[in-house]
């Protein structure tokens, strides 16, 4: 199957790790033209590097606070100086801190507002420019709790939905400029983030760490976490040439364990 993306501009949110790192070298290996970014200049050279040593491509690194609108214009505004065009964009981002309800105030509510709901509105908004005249394909990461909610994760559970609401309706707003846009959800992949949260519910329930990934793995039909390229495929074929009648809707991939229809 041609994928098309032998030379396509590419921008990856929060990429320094985790599933952005995977989605992007996965982007480098099919040819694309890659910006990577997060807060973490440092980080983000170790993974230029990286990339360049194991496959000799050079790719673009622009540090950016997403939850900071001018740091995002700065962002944009580099990426068109240097690529001039935007084909694919991959919105993401850091997850919320983990908590039940009354462990919250406004200001921790207005954080992760910002962090997981107003900087994808934002980012979509400064590269719809770059967007609009070639047409192309954005992809918003959110997780499997916007079918089934996770316990501990209510500041995660309720901007997430937003996501999918915003990835509805952008889909038939944005179709005359042949754009494609849909919400991609993960279940468990092995990053940082499951780590913290894992240790976090270790500490909550009084159990130990290896207990908590065995009881989670034991609740995914495919029993095993899943691996950050297994995630990243899924993505990269959904921003794709092959991807041409596929808009608005959530995919999730998960190893079966959302078992709502
Ligand atoms: P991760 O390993 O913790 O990586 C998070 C990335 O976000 C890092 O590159 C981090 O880079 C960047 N980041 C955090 N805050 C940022 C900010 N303000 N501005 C710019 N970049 C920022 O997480 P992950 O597992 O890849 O997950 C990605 C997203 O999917 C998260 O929202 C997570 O909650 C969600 N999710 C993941 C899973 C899973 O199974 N892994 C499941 C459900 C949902 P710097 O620290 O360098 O800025």
């Amino acid at each position: 199957m041609e994928l098309g993306l032998v030379g396509k501009n590419a921008v990856v949110i929060a990429s320094s790790k985790g599933l952005g790192e995977a989605i992007a070298r996965q982007l480098v290996n099919e040819g694309a033209n890659v910006t990577i970014t997060s807060r973490d200049t440092e980080k983000l050279e170790g993974v230029k590097a990286d990339i360049l040593r194991e496959t000799g491509k050079e790719i673009f690194a622009v540090p950016c606070d997403i939850t900071n609108a001018d740091d995002i214009k700065q962002l944009i505004g580099a990426v068109k100086e240097r690529f001039g065009s935007i084909d694919v964009l991959v919105n993401n981002a850091g997850g919320p801190p983990g908590g039940k309800f009354e462990e919250f105030d406004d200001e921790a509510w207005q954080k992760a507002f910002e962090l997981n709901l107003l900087s994808y509105v934002r980012i979509i908004r400064e590269a719809l420019p770059l967007m609009k005249d070639n047409g192309g394909k954005i992809i918003n990461i959110a997780s499997s709790s916007i079918k089934i909610p996770i316990s501990g994760l209510i500041l995660s559970n309720v901007f997430r939905l937003g996501i999918v609401g915003l990835t509805k309706t952008l889909a038939e707003e944005l179709a005359p400029y042949k754009i494609l846009i849909n919400t991609v959800a993960p279940g468990t992949i092995a990053t940082d983030r499951i780590t913290h949260l894992n240790n976090m519910r270790a500490e909550n329930q009084g159990i130990s760490v290896n207990e908590v990934e065995e009881r989670g793995k034991a609740a995914i039909p495919l029993g095993r976490y899943g691996e950050p390229e297994e995630f990243a495929k899924v993505v990269t074929f959904l921003v794709s040439e092959a991807n041409s009648y596929m808009t608005g809707s959530s995919y999730y991939v998960d190893g079966g364990a959302v078992k709502a229809i």
